[in-house]
């Protein structure tokens, strides 16, 4: 979109994904009179929000119940999440996947013309709905659609943002590279909400697309808005080795099997249940992603795993599921499998191994999805509410993304109504962030995006995996922070100003190193194991210290600096998390 003053908006939204889209029509149904505008770096259709193929949770079945869906989240959560947001969401989740559905979301059906729900992993009951497996193509297809109904929403497609204005204690509105022409522009607006993503890709092996680099975080994180729980990081049990692309849960659901190098069903081995003839809810295969990534682990540990040119790796096995039910329920996961590996899962074994995949942890907001500083508001993956604590359940976010980004659209709205206008002053940040790009397209400095962000890769795998240390979080703490004082020299070879990859591919690196430190820090205070994050030098939970959630803030020399919140209990005390037994 070309424009030539600076424009101002009402309710600005930074991302076209899934929380950004339901977010900018939340803010349209709040008061239609409002200017509001979505600015995205890709073409919103391109959104990870597309990729996701499993569903979305929400209780819709008459032998379920409200109560467990909470229960299983919270109890998935390992406690660390709070359980108001929880109640919110779990209340809020039904309505959203009907009206989605209003709106045009083809859902799958049962036989007698029902929502159609499949079992995912952690979960006590079948609660996921599903589009075949490609839930989040038709969602996102569908929050598109509606969006271009409502004229008042304009989209900047193509630009990326670089930066908050912060003026007067409050957001302003931001700085983007429109990245076809490379204009550099402010954009103002009374409240700016951040559903920018997760950031999947500060590690080197992950389903996450290349647009995720936690953007919206380190932007949050630079404005003095604090990272929360950012030391859970979600590894999905079954990505394919080389390119980390993501063999959906919905295999598991299905009936598919995990197997050593021996054929067998190991997952019998770490206290998940046995196995039986038919997929068993919270047991074996459908355990949760934590559990079932540090199996492997400990399968990897005592000979189990087969090695490969990509690292270790197990093998799924969905061919005892027989080509018409997995060309009717897991069509997309054969198309991946022929083109990505050149195998066909109806009668060959996938290859499969742990990869990151969710950001538990992201910019903290309170319940209305607001942040410390006022004008900002976060949806969505970039931000931590929190209802996934330290391990999400499958199909929770897809769903997270509807109830918080309504949430947020509709807060934003509200508080965009009480603001007067854009105080003087912003120019002379605009045209700061302007000489810090250019300078930056020098191409002055020394050192290679590639390379350092190799060494960012490798650190973190090495230091701040499944499993961690204080030692090798240490080590990998010193690193980040030397990557960090070398990025600052960083060369853009690149000067064009049309579509300059490598000049976004630089900022984007500086995005994750944020992102890395603030993990490793919130990782190396928390002297315990839970969820997602495990220490092996402190292999027990510990409510007594740790029952809070950790606050990134960012120092101005650049470090974190760590603070801690309590966690909000409602009706669900601390309790041992047990999987295996209940037979669903
Ligand atoms: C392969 C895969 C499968 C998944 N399957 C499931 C599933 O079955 N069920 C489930 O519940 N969850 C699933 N998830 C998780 C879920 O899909 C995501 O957490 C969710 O879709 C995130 O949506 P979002 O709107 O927060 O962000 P995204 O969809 O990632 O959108 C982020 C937006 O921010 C924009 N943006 C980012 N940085 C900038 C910037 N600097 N300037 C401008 N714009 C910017 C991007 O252009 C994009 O539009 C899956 C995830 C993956 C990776």
């Amino acid at each position: 979109m070309a424009q030539e003053e600076s424009p101002e908006y009402d309710v600005l939204i930074v991302g076209g994904g899934g929380a950004g889209l339901r977010a900018a029509i939340a803010a349209y149904e709040t008061n239609p009179n409002l200017k509001i505008a979505v600015i995205s770096k890709v073409y919103p259709m391109r959104s990870h929000t597309v990729s996701a193929e499993g569903g979305a949770a929400a209780v819709i079945k008459p032998d379920d119940s409200l109560d467990d869906h909470c229960y299983d989240t919270i109890s998935g959560a390992d406690w660390m999440c709070d359980q108001d947001a929880v109640e919110s969401f779990v209340n809020e989740a039904p309505n959203e996947l009907l009206q989605l559905e209003h709106w045009g979301c083809p859902w799958s059906r049962e036989a007698d013309g029902s929502v159609a729900v499949r079992p995912f992993g952690g979960m006590k009951i079948k609660r996921t709905w599903y589009a075949s497996d490609k839930t989040g193509f038709h969602m996102l297809h569908t929050l598109f659609q509606t969006s271009l109904k409502y004229d008042p929403i304009q989209r900047y497609d193509e630009w990326f943002v670089t930066k908050l204005l912060v003026e007067d204690g409050r957001c302003q509105g931001v700085v983007a590279i429109e990245l076809a022409t490379g204009r550099i522009e402010p954009i103002l607006a009374k409240s700016v909400i951040l559903s920018t993503g997760g950031c999947g890709k500060i590690f080197p092996f992950t389903t996450n697309a290349n647009i995720k680099n936690g953007d919206g975080m380190s932007l949050a994180y630079r404005a003095g808005i604090p990272l929360k729980d950012m030391e859970f990081i979600q590894y999905h049990p079954t990505g394919l080795p080389f390119t980390g692309i993501l063999i959906t849960e919905a295999s598991r659901a299905e009936g598919g099997h995990l197997l050593n190098k021996d054929g067998y069903r190991y997952l019998q081995d770490y206290d998940l249940g046995k196995p039986e003839p038919k997929p068993v809810l919270r047991s074996m295969e459908l355990g949760p992603r934590d559990r079932l990534s540090q199996a492997f682990v400990k399968e990897q540990e005592r000979g189990g795993t087969m090695a490969g040119e990509y690292g270790h790796y197990v093998h799924l096995d969905l061919r005892h599921l027989g080509e018409k039910i997995i060309d009717s329920r897991l069509p997309f996961v054969r198309e991946l499998c022929a083109k990505y590996e050149n195998i066909d899962p109806v009668t060959d074994l996938i290859p499969v191994r742990p990869v990151v995949h969710y950001m538990m942890g992201g910019i903290s907001t309170d319940i209305d999805a607001a942040t410390v500083l006022p004008g900002v508001y976060s949806a969505g993956e970039a931000a931590c509410v929190s209802i996934n604590g330290a391990n999400r359940l499958g199909s929770n976010s897809l769903t997270e993304i509807l109830v918080f980004g309504a949430r947020a659209g509709k807060n934003a709205a509200a508080f965009a109504l009480e603001q007067k206008e854009a105080s003087s002053g912003l120019q002379a940040q605009v045209e700061d962030e302007r000489n810090r790009l250019a300078k930056l397209m020098l191409g002055e400095g020394t050192e290679s995006i590639a390379g350092l962000r190799k060494e960012m890769h490798d650190t973190m795998e090495e230091g701040a995996g499944i499993y961690r240390t204080r030692d090798s979080l240490a080590a990998s703490g010193q690193k980040v922070r030397e990557l960090q004082e070398r990025v600052v020299n960083v060369k853009v070879s690149d000067a064009s100003h049309t579509f300059n990859t490598d000049l976004t591919a630089a900022i984007e690196l500086t995005y994750m190193l944020d992102g890395a430190e603030a993990i490793i820090a919130s990782a190396l205070l928390r002297d315990e194991s839970r969820g997602s994050h495990q220490r092996s030098d402190f292999p027990e939970r510990d409510d007594d210290k740790f029952l809070q959630h950790s606050l990134a803030y960012r120092e101005p020399g650049g470090s974190p600096r760590i603070e801690y919140q309590p966690v909000s209990i409602t009706r669900w005390p601390p309790a041992k998390r047990e999987y295996g037994q209940q037979k669903g």
